[in-house]
């Protein structure tokens, strides 16, 4: 049986009743679709802290004491609890999780803009959540992202391409050779994110300064998951298309080659999916009888096909 990631997730998301209200939030793509393709592992920080389900809600203020998370009726000041059950959850978590889904707006889940209350004025959504905020400082190159960014096609993809190299990338034995093969295999996934990130790991992965295994590694998953985080843009998915283009052209006929090149065109203008001019190369690419190497290439498909993620690009 093929292994799949192991995906962290707010557990709500998942359908489990964990919420303040005794309800869910259940996602259904997170579900039906991401749910084939990952084992989820999840968590409901403030049901590790003891709360309880229904439970009493809680929420951000800013007091004189600075910003602290409290119970909005009874005014329990949960600030400590919830930090220090926050770094005991995320100290515990399995070591081989390929990624987290975040609950969006709450004060324990939320990754970004979540509410803050002032004694005057309305909130303003300028918080992160204690269990978002402590899960992204100790893991720093887990992929993480608030499900509220699933919705957007590019968010997706870029998450999910993430997910996918993270457990490539922590499946590979410690050897040099080992990374410069994963290197080779995902040279134009990493041009398409960020061609200065692809050329340093080319370096490191080269390791002609013949440096220890465990350094190198190290390095390399450094430099890889800040060239990931960055999104491809039309401009670099067709950087990408043209190199790996260049690698067969010799093999295609003119006529193919003059419609190959309208499509990229029509692609970089704008006027054409992603998926059409991907499943263009692809074709030629099966045609090649040569060339493995760009067969090989994770840019073909980064993720399973059938989620569909290219459709909407
Ligand atoms: S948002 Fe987080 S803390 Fe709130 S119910 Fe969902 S998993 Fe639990």
């Amino acid at each position: 049986m093929k292994m799949k990631p192991i995906v962290g997730i707010s557990s709500c998301l998942l359908g489990n009743s964990v919420r303040y209200d005794g309800g869910h939030k259940k996602n259904n793509w997170i579900v039906s679709e991401l749910g084939s393709y990952v084992i989820w592992e999840p968590f409901c920080p403030e049901v590790t802290m003891g709360l309880g389900t229904p439970r009493e809600p809680i929420h951000f203020e800013e007091t004189s004491g600075g910003l602290r998370l409290v119970s909005i009726k009874t005014k329990i000041d949960l600030t400590e609890a919830a930090r220090l059950s926050a770094q005991s959850l995320v100290a515990s978590m399995p070591s081989n999780l390929s990624g987290f889904i975040l609950k969006k707006n709450s004060p324990s889940c939320g990754l970004e803009r979540v509410k803050i209350h002032y004694d005057k004025g309305p909130p303003r959504k300028e918080g992160i959540g204690i269990f978002a905020k402590t899960l992204a400082r100790e893991k720093k190159y887990l992929p993480l992202v608030e499900e509220g960014h699933l919705c957007n096609p590019l968010f997706r993809e870029h998450f999910v391409t993430r997910v996918f190299a993270h457990f490539h990338f922590h499946q590979l034995p410690a050897k040099v050779s080992n990374l410069q093969h994963f290197h080779q295999e995902y040279k134009y996934v990493l041009l398409a994110h960020n061609e200065l990130g692809m050329r340093k790991l080319g370096n490191i992965a080269a390791n002609l300064k013949g440096l220890p295994v465990a350094e190198i590694f190290q390095e390399y998953e450094r430099v890889l998951f800040a060239t990931l985080a960055q999104m491809p843009t039309k401009k670099s998915r067709t950087n990408s298309l043209q190199h790996m283009y260049g690698h067969i052209k010799k093999e295609v006929g003119s006529k193919e080659k003059n419609y190959f090149g309208e499509k990229l065109d029509e692609f970089r203008r704008g006027d054409l999916p992603y998926i059409a001019i991907l499943t263009l190369l692809r074709s030629l690419i099966n045609k090649s009888e040569k060339n493995q190497y760009i067969k090989n290439q994770k840019f073909l498909s980064p993720y399973p096909e059938k989620l569909k993620l290219d459709h909407l690009l």
